[in-house]
């Protein structure tokens, strides 16, 4: 049974003919302006926190991780695109106004939970976790222009999830949790969802489970199919577009001496994959040096343009940290599952100065990139756009 999403639930039970033609068929989700703005406000935020621990990223880096995931064919024209890229900004401006000068880190920043709920695998991508005093708060962004209302916030089955994930996953005590409205930079918070709503959660997960399992995909139309991307290959609409259900011949079973050429150029081509993903890995250090070097975020051939997003990770020599941290009786705080342990004691101001000091001066800054890469045209087009020569 593969892993169940708060996004994957959503679409099953609003249509589970939607969730069969995208999670089973394989149908891609067309670009759209809403999804694309979110999830570049997103990329915003999330560098604003992740792997920050003394002081968040400059204005200039969180525009750069936006600009990275804006898509102009999620646009219907330049003009909307323009729009939509002014609106991104002036939020993701505001939101390092409000927010940079008292700088807390976060605990986590978009991380993954999995974990089984009644033996069904169940996946919370969570934006952020805040750390407060022996307890946690989830946080969860919205950028649609309505602000939510507080009812919402405390029925949302999302943040139930997301709840039950980090309680299971990370063990920590979940204090509270919210919605931060980007547009109007307002936290809408509320105390952790109570029982009823845990317990209303696994009944939810149990039916979507058994739904899939029972391979209920009927398709439930509705004012929704308007905007589905799916709707040419929905038999609810095979009516309107009749091309698409012809009956095609199936293919002859291929014969032994087939199956054999098959099984040859699926060894080669394995071969080609795996010698590329090496040519690949070879030229990926060269580039991280040339951004590391220049400050520069993009690199432009011909046809092709790569762009490049820093992030900063903290190393440290195990015995050297244990020998440090376990007289202090802090060792078994970075034994807890989370990958930023460490930094979240780097942070944390109950630790005693001295000891935070130390840490510093064993701690190994790592530098890691993740790089995107797109037509080398789009890069000088949002160039001349920004008017800034980076990007
Ligand atoms: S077109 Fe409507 S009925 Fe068909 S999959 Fe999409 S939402 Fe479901």
């Amino acid at each position: 049974m593969r892993y169940l999403s708060q996004t994957g639930m959503g679409t099953y039970e609003r249509c589970p003919q939607k969730w069969k033609l995208h999670y089973i068929d394989g149908h891609p989700t067309k670009p759209n302006r809403f999804l694309n703005l979110g999830s570049a406000v997103h990329a915003a935020l999330e560098a604003f926190y992740q792997g920050r621990i003394a002081e968040p990223a400059k204005l200039d880096e969180m525009i750069a991780a936006f600009e990275a995931e804006l898509e102009p064919a999620a646009y219907a024209n330049a003009e909307e695109s323009a729009a939509a890229r002014a609106d991104g900004l002036r939020m993701i401006r505001a939101f390092h106004a409000a927010h940079a000068p008292q700088f807390r880190p976060a605990l986590l920043v978009e991380d993954l939970l999995r974990f089984e709920l009644d033996g069904v695998p169940v996946v919370a991508k969570i934006d952020r976790v805040d750390k407060l005093d022996g307890t946690v708060r989830i946080v969860d962004y919205k950028s649609g222009f309505r602000p939510p209302r507080l009812d919402e916030v405390r029925q949302s089955e999302q943040l139930t999830l997301y709840q039950v994930a980090v309680e299971r996953v990370l063990g920590l005590e979940v204090a509270a949790v919210g919605l931060y409205h980007v547009p109007s930079q307002t936290l809408f918070e509320v105390p952790a969802h109570g029982p009823e709503r845990v317990e209303a959660l696994r009944r939810r997960v149990l039916r979507v489970a058994r739904g899939i399992e029972q391979a209920d995909f009927e398709p439930r139309p509705g004012r929704h199919c308007s905007w589905c991307d799916f709707r040419e290959s929905c038999p609810a609409w095979a009516h309107e577009y009749p091309e698409n259900w012809e009956q095609t011949p199936l293919p002859p079973t291929p014969s032994h001496a087939e199956a054999s050429r098959l099984a040859d150029r699926f060894g080669e081509l394995k071969d080609r994959i795996r010698d590329l993903e090496s040519e690949l890995a070879d030229f990926r250090a060269p580039l991280e040096e040339f951004f590391r070097i220049t400050g520069e975020r993009v690199a432009a051939g011909d046809r092709y343009a790569v762009r490049a997003t820093p992030g900063l990770g903290y190393r440290f020599d195990d015995a050297a940290l244990r020998a440090l941290l376990e007289p202090a009786g802090l060792w078994e705080k970075v034994l807890v599952p989370d990958w930023r342990a460490e930094e979240s004691l780097l942070a944390d101001p109950d630790v005693p100065a001295e000891i935070r000091a130390r840490m510093e001066r064993l701690a190994q800054v790592e530098e890691g990139w993740t790089f995107r890469y797109g037509p080398a045209a789009a890069a000088q087009a949002d160039s001349r756009r920004s008017g800034h020569g980076e990007e």
